[in-house]
């Protein structure tokens, strides 16, 4: 099965990206924002942890994110492949789910790294904020969220490269171009 790992800044379409893929090859879709803001809407423990992580823009403890992700990527088992979203975000959890792909006799096909000018980052993020209503999408938050990418995150590329899976694709204003790119690379794996 494919493994896509889809990667890049808050606000660099990884959702809508994903979308796409899922629409035509009929991908499962894993986006560890999206389940922990599920566990912070059902009440759950790990919920209440990780809300007031995410509420100061800050990444879950590495732990915690990697039990999740093992669960539910062993309820997609049956599908033709699943999208990465928003996962792996550090060092650990790449390696985590090299280990974790490893075990079920899996791997990396291919990561995306979508690069955005960081103007257009913060557009993109103050307008879903009054769409969605997200409670990490403020001015303030937003600031430390893209720190806490060049710190933690952005440092993956280098290793996404060394193992030999990096695929870079570039926003130059047109979404439905990109989205062409990125289903040509993907077919192509
Ligand atoms: P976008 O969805 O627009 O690309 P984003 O990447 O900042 O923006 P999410 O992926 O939804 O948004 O993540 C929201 C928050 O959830 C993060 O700021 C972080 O607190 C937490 N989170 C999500 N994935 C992880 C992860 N892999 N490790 C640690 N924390 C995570
Ligand atoms: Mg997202």
């Amino acid at each position: 099965m494919d493994n896509i790992v889809i990667f890049g800044a808050p606000g660099s379409g990884k959702g809508t990206y994903s979308a796409a893929l899922v629409e035509k090859f009929g991908y499962n879709h894993i986006s560890t924002g999206d389940v922990l803001r599920e566990e912070i809407k059902a009440g759950t423990e790990l919920g209440s942890i990780a809300k007031r992580y995410i509420d100061k823009g800050q990444l879950i403890p590495d732990d915690l994110i990697i039990d999740m992700l093992a669960s539910v990527y062993d309820t997609m088992r049956e599908g033709p492949g699943v999208i990465f979203d928003g996962f792996p975000r550090t060092i650990v959890q790449a390696k985590a789910l090299k280990k974790m792909l490893q075990e079920r006799g899996e791997k990396i096909s291919v990561t995306l790294n979508l690069k955005v000018n960081e103007d257009v980052l913060m557009e993109r993020l103050l307008n879903r904020a009054k769409i969605e209503g997200r409670t990490d999408d403020n001015e303030a938050t937003i600031k430390k969220r893209f720190n806490v990418y060049y710190t933690q995150t952005h440092p993956l590329i280098e290793w996404f490269k060394k193992e030999g899976v990096l695929s870079e694709f570039t926003f130059r204003g047109d979404k439905d171009k990109m989205i062409n790119e990125i289903i040509d690379k993907v077919a192509s794996i």
